[in-house]
Formats: structure tokens, sequence, C-alpha cells
């Protein structure tokens, strides 16, 4: 059985937990270094990417998860997705740059203006809509030319691949469809 760290500091890692199982892996809440050894893939969750970004740092993370990106694949969704995104902007932030995309931070206005909708899968598997919550969320304005889009909604890319590596900007963890988990346990 595969194991999947979740970053446990901040932000709703429970959710992936249980999504991680849904799909057969064996999650493990990921606090320290240590932690993250004991994985063959890495999620960092929805929440506020500013605190986690502080949290990181403080932990000393930041370091151990660019070393685990070089080997083994992580995956962001919404805050996560801000965290692995090689350029941030809405502020402008640091971050660890894991994929070749810019992306803006709650692009689609304030906390009312999340909503449930349908996206559009373009994996090779399949075309057909999934249902996707959006939790003030950022937007990709620039996909790399070796970054495949997974998904769309209104002409953005919402759910990308570069390599191991994998974002959504949307939370696939709070739905019973479980397309992007199966698709990002595969990878390990
Ligand atoms: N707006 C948050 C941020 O900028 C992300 C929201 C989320 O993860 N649902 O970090």
């Amino acid at each position: 059985m595969k194991t999947c760290g979740v970053l446990a500091l901040q932000g709703d890692f429970e959710a992936h937990c249980r999504a991680v199982e849904r799909v057969g892996g064996k999650p493990v809440e990921v606090r320290s270094a240590g932690d993250l050894k004991r994985c063959d893939s890495f999620i960092i969750p929805g929440g506020e990417s500013t605190t986690m970004l502080k949290l990181l740092n403080a932990e000393k993370l930041v370091e151990p998860i660019l070393q685990f990106s070089r080997l083994h694949p992580v995956y962001g969704s919404c805050a996560g997705a801000i965290l692995l995104a090689q350029e941030v902007s809405h502020p402008t932030q640091p971050s660890l740059g894991l994929l070749d995309i810019e992306i803006e931070r709650n692009a689609y206005g304030r906390q009312v203006d999340s909503r449930i909708v349908k996206v559009s899968v373009e994996t090779e598997k399949e075309n057909a809509q999934m249902e996707a919550v959006f939790i003030r969320a950022p937007i990709i304005r620039r996909v790399g030319a070796t970054v495949r889009t997974l998904a769309s909604y209104q002409g953005n890319s919402v759910w990308v691949e570069q390599g191991r590596h994998m974002v959504t900007t949307f939370h696939p963890e709070l739905t019973s469809d479980l397309r992007v988990h199966r698709r990002f346990l595969e990878k390990s």
C-alpha cells in the first residue's frame, strides 16, 4: 500500500486523508521532516497559503519538501497550489516553485464568491465534467510549455500536472469524485 503524506499544520488535511484512504492509499499526517521520510507522495491541502508558508518555515519543512519533490510526487490543492507555483501574485509571496505556473490569489473575489461548479475534465482517459468546489480560489494565469492541463473552467486551467507534480485550484477532497486523488496516487 502506498503511503501518502498530507501536510497537517493548517487547513483541511483531514478530508484529504479520507480521500487517500478511499483510493486505497495509507495517509500520514505530516508535521515534521521525519514524517515526510515515511511517505511515497505528499499533499499540501487548502487553507491559507501565507499562514502555511510561515508554519513551513517555522517547522523547517521547506528544504525537506524540496528534496522530497526531486524524487516523489507532490500535489497541492488551492492554498497548496499557491505554494507549489513558480510565481504568485495578488500579492506576490515566496513559493516552492515546483510547477511552471503563475497563480493569482483570491482571483474570483471575496469569500462570498466561493462556488460549486462543473469543470471540464481533459485527461486522456475521459472528457467529461466534474463537480468542483472553489473556496477563495486562485486562478492560474500562466501555464508553462511543459505543463499539462487536466481540467479547465471559464477558459482557465484548474487542474494541471507537470511531470510527477500536480495542482488543483479547487478542493476535490470535499466531493465524492475521487479522480484527482486516484490519478495522484497512481504517480507514486
Ligand atoms: N485564499 C487562500 C490563499 O490565498 C486559499 C484558499 C483555499 O485554500 N481554499 O491562501
